[in-house]
């Protein structure tokens, strides 16, 4: 069974048991500046977990694109990418253990005909925050799965959030794959020896985590799950390596191999961590991001960097990202139109960040020339200034017969990562659930903004991304010269005119196709959903400004927002420009 086929039959599976299929949300989180990127299902679901209606209904169900840099170290290994499409299904205090379980197990069994015997599951084994998941234990065995086969393991393993420091959580059980590979000692599910691949996690939230570190029981009760695409199609073809996965990665592991006339299985790590990285950095440009030195740039930047650095080690010297990028969109357009829509964008994007670096490493080997003599400190400085890959500085340095001390570099690396570590954990604090009202506001500003781009400067005017913080909105679109001074002021006046008539904001939900024959804007990574929500400024039915498909919260009446000013425009080149507007 190919990926997609896996995707259709779940989406299917569930919306028989009465789930509403939801798009799947951008990487960019669409109201939560807090966050880098999506990492699961959920994530976006925050608010609706927390107790807000959602317009599909208390059963819903998608395919999520996400992105977990936490992963990056972890490319490599066969199961693991920093990219990847995660299959959910939630229910918002609605079913609870006993469907969720039953319907698992069905999926699995029936749907996908794994055999019962190669599944294991993991459930909580209880502690002085909550107590042992007995429940769930029984439910799976009432499925047919024999005791022998749940494991029983701390919060560590079987705890599944807050997202943030606070929030919804509670335990889970882990669906395992056996892969006939018995490693010889006691093994367990989750303890990483390679014999149990983790491809479905079922968290029941129950559970609530308080400021002062302390669990108490919820009134509701959520179920979110999250079973990984790349994985579970692996595993159905009883391979033991996602990358052999023919429909997802066998272009884009041809394309390497071409480029570097080196084969597959004789260079698993390098290509893996192109293949990879190739394939997360053609979706974070998709939605418009620019490689930078921080935040979601810098993660982009990486994954470029690492890519470039590892098609050295295969001996290549050219540019040859765009064979790998091309290789990817062709393989993902049919699931995800941005890919093709902005394809000469992402090509671009990614081209120019694989020149620069080539240029870095030119400049890092004139410097190391100059520097004579080098060690760990100065491997360090090169890597900091120039991104100049240390393992690179260590092979020069041997050629020329000296040693780096890779203690010293490390405990500079060290302080280095720690410090970005505690930016990033900073971006996590409090989820979605913190979209603020100014950062609301912010939001209805950025359709109100949107819509009036395109008045004044034509509708082949469209959004790139969007980024909403407290104080500013900032927002990304196709247009390729800085604006006038007379086109801002038009659009500035636009804006404030809609804000001044105090029109209500509403939405209501209706299918993707209704949406656009009403001529909502639509901007979304991915074309599976049914139901999604279009929000309208003005009458929905009578006279409007302005209509978007969102995932929303925005403002009751334009009104709140208080009139907008542009404070400032930026050329980001590959025919996009950057506007900076505040309600300050
Ligand atoms: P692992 O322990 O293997 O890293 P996880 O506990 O981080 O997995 P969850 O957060 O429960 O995984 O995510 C739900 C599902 O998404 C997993 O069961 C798995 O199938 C898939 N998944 C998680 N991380 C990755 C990844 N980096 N690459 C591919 N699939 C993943
Ligand atoms: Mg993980």
């Amino acid at each position: 069974m190919d990926s997609r086929t896996l995707i259709k039959k779940y989406l299917e599976f569930f919306a028989d048991k009465g789930h509403s299929i939801i798009p799947s949300s951008p990487l960019i989180p669409e109201n939560d500046p807090t966050v880098l990127f999506t990492t699961a299902g959920m994530h976006p679901l925050v608010p609706y977990l927390l107790g807000e209606k959602h317009p599909g209904g208390k059963r819903l169900a998608n395919v999520q694109i996400c992105v977990r840099t936490g992963d990056i170290d972890e490319v490599g290994d066969p199961t693991h990418h920093t990219f990847f499409e995660m299959l959910g299904n939630w229910s918002l205090r609605d079913y609870w253990k006993k469907e969720s379980i039953s319907w698992s197990w069905e999926f699995l069994t029936k749907v996908l005909k794994i055999p019962a015997e190669k599944l294991a599951v993991t459930c909580f084994e209880g502690d002085a925050d909550a107590p042992k998941d007995d429940e769930s234990a029984e439910i799976w065995k009432l499925q047919g799965l024999p005791s022998g086969r749940i494991f029983f393991l701390p919060k560590a393993d079987n705890w599944w959030g807050p997202a943030g420091q606070t929030g919804p959580c509670g335990p889970d059980t882990e669906i395992f794959y056996e892969t006939g590979k018995p490693c010889g000692k006691n093994c367990r599910p989750g303890d990483g020896c390679g014999r149990f691949v983790e491809i479905w996690n079922n968290v029941f939230m129950h559970y609530e985590k308080k400021k002062d570190g302390t669990f108490s029981k919820l009134e509701i009760q959520n179920v979110d799950t999250g079973m990984g695409v790349d994985r579970t199609t692996a595993v159905l073809a009883g391979l033991d390596d996602n990358y052999l996965v023919t429909d997802l990665w066998e272009k884009i592991i041809e394309s390497i191999s071409k480029i570097s006339g080196k084969k597959y299985s004789e260079n698993v790590k390098a290509f893996r961590v192109i293949a990879d990285h190739s394939r997360a950095a053609t979706f974070i440009a998709s939605e418009g991001v620019l490689p930078a030195n921080k935040e979601r740039g810098y993660v982009l930047r990486r994954l470029v960097r690492r890519s470039v650095r590892y098609g050295k080690m295969l001996g290549i010297n050219d540019l040859f990202l765009d064979q790998v990028v091309k290789a990817v969109i062709i393989t993902f357009k049919d699931s995800y139109s941005i890919l093709e829509n902005n394809q000469k964008q992402i090509l671009e994007t990614i081209l120019t960040e694989e020149k620069k670096f080539a240029q870095t490493l030119e400049r890092g080997l004139r410097e190391i020339e100059k520097q004579g003599k080098l060690d760990g400190k100065k491997a360090f400085w090169l890597y900091e200034t120039y991104g100049f890959p240390v393992e690179l500085t260590e092979e020069i340095a041997q050629e020329k017969g000296q040693k780096i001390d890779n203690k010293i570099f490390e405990a500079e690396f060290q302080k280095h990562r720690d410090l970005s570590r505690t930016a990033s954990a900073g971006m996590f604090k409090g989820g979605l659930a913190d979209a603020s009202e100014e950062v609301t506001k912010l939001h209805t500003a950025t359709h109100l903004l949107h819509k009036a781009l395109r008045m004044v400067l034509g509708a082949g005017v469209s959004q790139k991304g969007s980024n909403i913080t407290n104080e500013r909105l900032r927002f990304d679109f196709s247009y390729s010269q800085k604006l006038t001074p007379e086109e801002l002021s038009e659009i500035v006046d636009i804006v404030n005119s809609q804000i001044d008539q105090k029109l209500p904001v509403s939405f209501k939900t209706e299918t993707l196709a209704e949406a656009k024959k009403e001529n909502a804007l639509a901007f979304f990574a991915e074309k599976y959903g049914d139901a999604v929500k279009v929000y309208t400024v003005g009458n929905p039915d009578g006279k409007w400004f302005s209509k978007e498909v969102c995932g929303g919260p925005h403002v009751e009446n334009t009104g709140q927002i208080g009139h907008v000013r542009i404070i400032k425009q930026e050329k980001l080149g590959a025919g996009i420009m950057r506007i900076y507007a505040t309600n300050k």
